[in-house]
């Protein structure tokens, strides 16, 4: 089969990996980057599926753009169906408040809608001259690998997570002959996730015990639920605002694609859901508050900050990766917020943790033997080299498409 990265191979961000076999063409994953302003990936032609391994922006948000000029199925599992939709909304809504030029309209959305075949864990399907089966990747709920059995076997991770999180169960491997896997975390390790936990714990204990609000900026998919799990276990207050709430509630309707959703609903019942302006004023003075953005480019945590942002007490945990551009970014960096427009000095500390929901370093190079393929594609990923080196000393032929690229398998 013949492959080409559209975007997504030297990066992280803005997937799409263009398969062509047996006379048919497919797109694994479409996304845009959400940086100022998007970034797009190469222009697909015309084709007849997308295999949509999960619900981040930088994975389906380009799928309108194709249904609006083709006549497609876009596969994914039902749970990633609903979010994506709701994020490709929103993707809308924000880019008309910054004014940002959009490669779709509403219209593109629903024909999306309309666009979309659901399939289950474990269940294949013939497509490309291929039986495609799909396989859970961890990372987040609904979260899919595919596997395409032919002549070869060949497995797209999309995103993944070995290890289990409190929200969704680790990826296991797949035995393939080729590799398509991320690499986003290429070079780097993560900490012992129970070590981290109880540090940020440690930290919000800290900040409530002086009086402050523990501001906890969070993406919507996956991380506010994870920290909902996490605040659940402990014996702080907490409250959630934001798109995390509709994700939540999207979540508790597709149990089956949850490690537990007795845990979820009950995490769910013991915070406080920021549903009023007035439940708003309260949970600015509460312990601790999970809201988006999860980079502070927006949303309801701005809102807060611009209360809190003189309060010495208060603490603004980052759990996720910052990109370069970002408000979160800036605040890292120089201690500034940019809030309405007006760049304001931040008095609350700010402390960084690691809650990412992707394979570390050593964790691809684990996955990697246990799938035991004779090629490996490394993807998603702006440090590539760091893996390609130990991978090719364990006797891996390893790939290292750049965009645009077109190579055979
Ligand atoms: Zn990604
Ligand atoms: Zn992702």
């Amino acid at each position: 089969m013949k492959v080409q990265f559209l975007g997504g191979g030297q990066e992280v961000g803005r997937l799409g990996i263009l398969v062509e076999n047996d006379g048919a063409k497919a797109l694994f994953d479409y996304g845009i980057t959400a940086t100022d302003p998007p970034s797009l990936p190469m222009e697909a032609p015309a084709l007849d599926a997308v295999f949509l391994t999960h619900s981040h922006l930088d994975h389906c948000g380009m799928i309108p753009w194709l249904s609006a000029r083709y006549d497609i199925r876009v596969f994914s599992t039902e749970l990633t169906k609903e979010i994506s939709i709701l994020l490709m909304f929103d993707s809308i809504k924000v880019g008309e408040a910054e004014g940002y030029p959009q490669p779709y309209d509403k219209g593109a959305v629903r024909k999306t809608m309309s666009d979309f075949v659901p399939l289950a864990f474990g269940e294949s399907i013939d497509a490309l001259g291929f039986e495609i089966t799909t396989h859970s990747a961890g990372h987040i709920p609904g979260a899919t690998m595919y596997e395409l059995k032919g002549r070869r076997t060949t497995l797209v991770t999309g995103d993944f997570h070995s290890l289990n999180q409190r929200v969704v169960w680790g990826a296991h491997p797949v035995k393939c002959d080729d590799l398509i896997i991320e690499s986003t975390y290429a070079g780097r390790e993560h900490p012992d996730r129970l070590k981290e936990e109880y540090r940020f714990l440690r930290k919000v204990e800290e900040v409530v015990e002086r009086g402050g609000t523990a501001i906890v900026p969070s993406f919507a998919v996956g991380r506010t639920q994870e920290l909902m799990l996490l605040m659940r276990d402990s014996e702080f207050d907490y409250w959630v605002d934001g798109m995390g709430k509709t994700v939540t509630k999207l979540y508790l309707e597709h149990p089956e694609f949850l490690r537990s959703a007795k845990k979820l609903a009950n995490a769910r019942r013991k915070g406080h859901e920021v549903r009023s302006p007035r439940l708003r004023a309260a949970a600015s003075d509460g312990e601790v508050i999970i809201t988006t953005s999860g980079m502070l480019d927006g949303g309801p945590v701005l809102g807060y900050l611009e209360k809190l942002k003189n309060d010495e007490n208060s603490a603004i945990l980052l759990t996720g990766y910052q990109v370069e551009g970002s408000n979160g970014r800036r605040l890292m960096d120089s201690g500034m917020l940019d809030i309405q427009g007006q760049l304001e000095k931040i008095a609350p500390e700010v402390e960084i943790f690691d809650f990412s929901a992707h394979a570390g370093h050593s964790e691809v190079i684990e996955f990697v033997k246990s799938c035991s393929p004779e090629r490996v594609v490394l993807m998603h990923g702006d440090n590539r080299e760091l893996l390609a080196e130990p991978l090719r000393k364990l006797g891996f032929e390893v790939l290292l498409p750049m965009n645009g690229e077109t190579f055979e398998l």
